[in-house]
């Protein structure tokens, strides 16, 4: 066998792979032939959405798509270049006020993506003499920059504050020190105590707190800031960091913070400087977005009552849901082997119900999940039909978790 060949047979979801490809079962890849919509067709057939991170149904807005129509006329299709040299168009300038007044802090600098947003920030803020503090269920993108800062890496276990504040105590108080977190966890969907971790981190020098807001823009707090807007805590957060690739129906990402911060980035970081801005299209995109979120803050409130309608249509037929507390709804199944998740994936998905299977690593614990994410623009019926299926195809595979 060859290089590749060897390593691909070696990597441990390869067997997974190898039964999709035979059988249909793999859930990954499904190529997707609609717009984000409540309903997309998906490999030929129509199903109710639960698979996007499109919150807040503005991706396939007409003033979004009109807006990056506009901004491709005007400057392009792409701007062939980094945000150093020719790639800071007007319009990142505009998204980066906007953001910064949007949230009241200082200062905001948008990047290419949100993994490239975090990895950037961490790399950029920590060195190797420095350690990083990380949540047991960050986000990739929150341990790609911990690598790539060469820090001294400390897990605590998920939000538990009290293992949290022992690392940080074990630490020399002249080292440098970034506790890292999501706003929202991406896999469970719940939320980080950012209140007590705040509190916490003011008692150790030489430390920041970095809360990655990626699933909390747009669904938390009164006007769609986030967990720390919703645990009020939104200047008290060192370091915050938003994709565009969710909420705001686009692609990109930006950090918020101190403005000495965002300057030392523009300066020295990799990950800012040697790769092509974003594009004037999803630039233009997020901006207008982020212009209607602002116009229409119910648009969060009406997503938080689909999650709270769609749980109580689960919680009346006995299927049971972990805490929902931001847009994410996750359903444990009892055994969570890569194929008894397919399965079920499959069999929703041929129902007409197309969501996440999320497997090991991606989930920690025994139980493999079922994650949904609700839409603003899911209906009642679409709901009610969804949690109809999914009780029959979970009590078909009899993979209830037992409460
Ligand atoms: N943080 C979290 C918690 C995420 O879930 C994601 C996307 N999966 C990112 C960051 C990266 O964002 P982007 O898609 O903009 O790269």
């Amino acid at each position: 066998m060859g290089f590749f060949t060897d390593r691909l047979h070696a990597f441990p979801r390869y067997e997974l792979y190898q039964l999709g490809v035979e059988t249909g079962l793999y859930p990954y890849y499904r190529s997707v032939e609609s717009a984000s919509r409540p309903r997309v067709t998906v490999e030929g057939r129509e199903v109710i959405n639960f698979g996007s991170n499109n919150y807040l149904s503005l991706s396939y807005h007409p003033r979004v798509i009109e807006a990056a129509v506009n901004a491709t006329r005007r400057f392009g299709s792409g701007v062939t270049g980094s945000r150093l040299l020719n790639g800071t168009l007007t319009l990142h300038r505009e998204l980066e006020g906007e953001l910064a007044d949007f949230y009241g802090l200082p200062s905001c600098l948008v990047f290419s993506t949100g993994y490239v947003a975090n990895a950037s920030a961490i790399a950029g803020f920590l060195g190797r003499h420095d350690i990083a503090i990380v949540d047991k269920e960050a986000h990739n993108s929150l341990l790609s920059g911990v690598r790539l800062s060469g820090a001294t890496i400390r897990r605590f276990r998920h939000n538990d504050l009290t293992h949290l504040e022992k690392v940080l105590a074990s630490a020399p108080a002249e080292v440098g020190k970034g506790v890292i977190v999501d706003g929202v966890y991406s896999m469970g969907g719940d939320t980080a105590p950012l209140a007590e971790m705040v509190e916490i981190c003011r008692r150790y020098p030489n430390t920041f707190l970095l809360d990655d807001e990626a699933h909390g823009l747009g669904v938390l707090g009164d006007r769609g800031r986030g967990a720390l807007e919703q645990q009020g805590v939104l200047h008290d957060v060192d370091l915050v960091t938003v994709t565009f690739s969710k909420s705001l129906g686009s692609c990109g990402g930006a950090l918020l913070g101190p403005s000495d911060a965002i300057e030392l980035l523009t300066v020295s970081s990799d990950l800012f400087i040697f790769t092509a801005s974003n594009t004037p299209g999803s630039v233009a995109a997020a901006l207008e977005s982020l212009r209607i979120l602002r116009e229409e803050p119910e648009r969060p409130a009406r997503l938080r009552a689909n999650v709270n309608l769609f749980v109580g249509l689960l919680a009346e037929r006995g299927v049971p849901t972990n805490p929902a507390e931001s847009a994410i709804v996750t359903i444990p199944l009892r055994r969570a082997d890569d194929v008894s998740v397919a399965e079920v994936f499959r069999d929703l998905f041929e129902g007409g119900v197309f969501v996440n299977p999320v497997i090991s690593p991606a989930v920690t614990g025994e139980a493999g999940l079922i994650r949904l994410s609700l839409m603003v623009e899911h209906d009642a019926a679409m709901l009610e039909e969804a949690s109809e299926l999914l009780y029959k195809v979970i009590a078909e595979h009899d993979q209830f978790v037992q409460r």
